[in-house]
Order: structure tokens, then sequence, then C-alpha cells
């Protein structure tokens, strides 16, 4: 794979024949996925559809010492105002003198439709850097540049020998995918083009024979873990502390990164996804272009896949045993602190909506605690799915529904199930709680969820869901979702169409 020579990257639809549509069980998804038949499957009716700017933006807002420009109406990027405090608050857990959050509009109108907008893009990032004085200056694309043509890379280039700051292009324009996933490799696109250069051999400038060796092994024990912009300070430093057993140098990259930190990305020994979904096009270019090696199998949720994440960096490295020794003393410590909890939530039964990644390890990690897994709604589906969904236990019973949003397929599919709980990200998760049903958040930045002490917390704070649940039945007994008794009657897919199938 190398398309950074291309100013833009391919969509997934194309790259990963991902798939955005699709109801039934987990081993049906599996087999028909891995034939590469559900590429076309498509919906005859859709509610909503997510927009691969504003998902660019959770990786994108959260570099430092940087300001973003979005080109575009105003509308667009304009979710940044419901994060942009919060984003700003976490910039500085990274760092107490941080900015936080910058971000400018350029506001294009009718006008601008007919005229071009590339003299208010001009104008903005000269503004951007004057005002500001950032390290990096990240161009966001959206549909309208994109449709009447503004070259924003032309822009770039004429400007970044008058601008101090590092000029970054981003090209995510809703209307290309549906598969808004795809906004992962358009920001790590512009990072990749623009940020991560191999600094020159310069370091191995000391000139005691010692000094020089014990620099090298520092080097070849530095990795780079690839952190997602809704896991928590808690998580990296759980996941931190267990890489640190390893005797491990650690990195967290992109999110809440400088742009400086890309420059250093390239001294690692090893990069260590957390998630394939968000890390595939990132890591597998760093491979192509630097020769550094990269893990990709799993996300550290939950007992069994932590200690699978754990037993593949440790295999890299020659630490086996170490990690298995990890492994054992902390899920012997776990097991212990989680027993009176498995009593009390034995036989609970949930549906998770989320990432294929989160929601398959989630899974696991609930049926772990006693949960019966009734279902799980991804996102998307491409083939990062297929081996966390054939070791996942009981997966011939598992209902999986690949949707991004569509409430009513979900509002129907509660209707039925009816499940004691609904782990979902915040925003799905209120239509779930409308329909009487606790919830409980699938990754939050509050949270430690990752990891044997993520394990604990996640299981705590879900006992205490449920040990209370007369908020969803006031809410429920209060509010009406907007569908007619018709619709709960109908099969929950009658909209997807699967004729389209390859
Ligand atoms: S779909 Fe296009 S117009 Fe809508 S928010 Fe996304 S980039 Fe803007």
């Amino acid at each position: 794979m190398n398309y950074i020579k291309e100013k833009t990257p391919p969509v997934r639809e194309d790259r990963l024949k991902a798939c955005n549509a699709f109801g039934g069980s987990c081993c049906e998804l599996s087999r028909t996925g891995k034939k590469g038949c559900l590429n076309k499957t498509k919906r005859t009716f859709a509610q909503t559809q997510g927009c691969q700017l504003n998902l660019s933006m959770s990786i994108l807002n959260t570099i430092r010492d940087s300001v973003v420009i979005i080109h575009g109406p105003i509308g667009c990027g304009g979710a940044g105002l419901s994060f942009g405090a919060l984003t700003t608050q976490y910039h500085k857990l990274r760092d107490s003198n941080a900015k936080g959050y910058i971000w400018i509009n350029t506001n294009l109108d009718e006008g601008d439709v007919i005229n071009g907008g590339e003299q208010k893009l001009r104008e903005a990032i000269i503004f951007a850097d004057n005002e500001f004085r950032p390290s990096s200056i990240i161009i966001v694309n959206s549909c309208v540049p994109a449709l009447i043509g503004d070259d924003i890379d032309g822009v770039v280039a004429g400007l970044q020998q008058q601008t101090a700051a590092k000029l970054v292009p981003v090209h995510c324009e809703g209307f290309k995918t549906k598969i808004m996933a795809s906004a992962y490799d358009s920001a790590y696109h512009g990072i990749l083009r623009n940020l991560v250069d191999k600094p020159e051999e310069n370091g191995y400038l000391i000139e005691d024979e010692l000094e020089v060796m014990k620099e090298k092994y520092r080097r070849s024990r530095n990795v780079n873990v690839l952190n997602v912009s809704s896991m928590s300070r808690a998580d990296e430093l759980e996941l931190e502390r267990l890489l640190k057993a390893l005797e491990l140098n650690v990195r967290f990259l992109p999110c809440f990164a400088h742009p400086d930190d890309f420059e250093l990305a390239t001294e690692a020994a090893l990069n260590i996804s957390i998630c394939a979904t968000h890390d595939d096009y990132f890591v597998k270019h760093l491979k192509e272009k630097y020769n550094i090696p990269y893990i990709l199998h799993t996300i550290p949720i939950g007992i069994r896949n932590t200690g699978k994440w754990l037993l593949d960096i440790a295999g890299f490295f020659g630490e086996t045993d170490r990690a298995k020794g990890l492994i054992e003393a902390e899920t012997k410590a776990l097991n212990k602190a989680l027993e009176p909890f498995r009593n009390q939530l034995k036989g609970k039964r949930v549906l998770l909506s989320g990432g294929e990644i989160r929601i398959l390890t989630t899974a696991e990690l609930f049926q772990d605690i006693g949960f019966e897994v009734l279902g799980v709604r991804g996102y998307h589906y491409d083939e990062f799915a297929d081996p966390l969904i054939d070791g996942l236990p009981g997966k011939e019973n598992i209902l999986f529904n690949v949707a991004t949003g569509q409430p009513f397929e979900q509002a129907n599919l509660l209707e039925e199930l009816k499940p004691d709980l609904y782990v979902g990200h915040a925003g799905i998760n209120g239509w779930a709680a409308k329909q009487g049903i606790p919830v409980f958040p699938i990754f939050v930045q509050s949270l430690n969820y990752m990891g044997y002490s993520g394990m604990y917390e996640l299981t705590k704070r879900v006992a205490k869901v449920l040990k209370n649940t007369q908020f969803s039945k006031n809410l429920k007994n209060n509010i009406k979702l907007p569908y007619k008794a018709e619709w709960y009657g109908k099969n929950p897919f009658s909209y997807i169409d699967s004729s389209l199938a390859l």
C-alpha cells in the first residue's frame, strides 16, 4: 500500500471493500464478508449518515499547538462547538501550557460558490499564522470547495514559504464516502505527507561509544502506541504501565501529540495499534516508507484481548515469558476483584453499538462478567472484524447490524430484544434511554476502559448502573419516539437491500 504520493487518499469502500448495511448473525456476516459479497449492499431508506469531515476532526482537533481551518460553509465542523471546551482540557492534561483547541471556518457563501473560495482560504491561513503562531495549521477541506474545484494544495504550496507554521491539507469531504472511518485515512494522509519525516541521522553525535550503545538500546525499546481520541488519559496510563513492565518506552500518537512528535515517530522500533479500524493506513505506510514493523491485531479491552495484545508486543521483543508472568499475575488479581460483580451481573442481557473492533472486544468483556450478548451494531464492517468474530464465543446466536447511526433500526431492535443494558456512544445512547433501557458509554474520555484496571472500573460502574434503573423507566414513561406502531412490527432490516451484494 502506498498512496502517499497522491494528494487524496482512497475511500474505504474502494480500499477495504467495506460495507455499511447489513442485518443478520455474526456468522452470516463473516461468511459473506470474507467472500467479498457485501461491498455493494445499501439501504432503500436511510435516516442518518455520518460525515467523514466530522470524524477526521476527532484526530485533528487533538493535535496540540495547532489551528484547524475548516474550509467550507459555516455549518461544516459545527459539531466542534460541542467538544471544543473538553478538547482544550484534554490538551492541558498532556501539557498544562497548551493553548487548547483553536479552529476557524472560512464561511463560504453563495458568492464564493460562483467565484471560488481560495482567496478566503489564503486570508484565513495568514491570519491563523500571524494571530496564533502555531506549529501547524491544518486545513480541512469540505464538500463545497471540493465540488467547485478550489485547489487547496495549490494554495498551501503557494503560502508555505510565507508561514512559520507547517501547513497540513486534509481531504475529508463528506460526500465522498459512506464509510465514516475513511476519515481516519484522510487525517493520517495529511499527517504522513506533511508532519512525518525521518530526521537526518543526527542522533548518534555522541562521541563516547558506551553512550552510543545506550542510545541505540533506548531506541530499540521505543514504541509508538496509536491512541484514539475517545480513550481516556487513564487508559493511556494503564497501557503505559503494562508496557513499562516489559521495559518499553512509550510515545502516544496521534491524538494530543505535538506536531513535532510526528518526526520522532520514525525513531520507534514498533508501531502498536489499539484499533485496526483507526490505524491500518498509518502503520502500513510507516512500514512501507520507513520499514517500521507494526502490531494491528486487537484492542486491549477485557482479559483475553489485553493478554493477546501484550503477547503480540512481547513476542516482537523476545519477552514472551515475561509477558506471560505479567498476564497471569494481573488476571489472578482482577478475577478476585471481579468475583462479587460477576454474581450480581450473571444472566443480564446486553446490546452494544460502536466501531467494529470496540464492540466485538467489549462483547467478549461483557460475556466474561456474566452477560448474555444479544447483538452488536457496528458502524461498518471490513476484514479487520473477521478474526474477532471468529473468536467470539456464541457467535452463531449473536446478531450483527451494520449501521452508521440509523436510529430507526435500533429502535425496532431494542423493542424486540429488550436488553437489560445498552452500551454505545453518547449520541445514540439517548435514543436507547428513551426506550427505558439503562445505558453505559462504550468508551469515554473520563473513564478507564482499557487494560486490566479498565475492566475493573467498567464492571464496577456497570454494576452501579444496573442497581437502580428507575431513571430510564421514568424517561420511557414521559417520552415517545417518533415511530409508528407498525414499524415495530416489521423486520428491523426491511430497508437493507442486499440484492446488490456481489
Ligand atoms: S457532508 Fe459535506 S457539507 Fe456536510 S458537514 Fe460534511 S463536509 Fe460539510
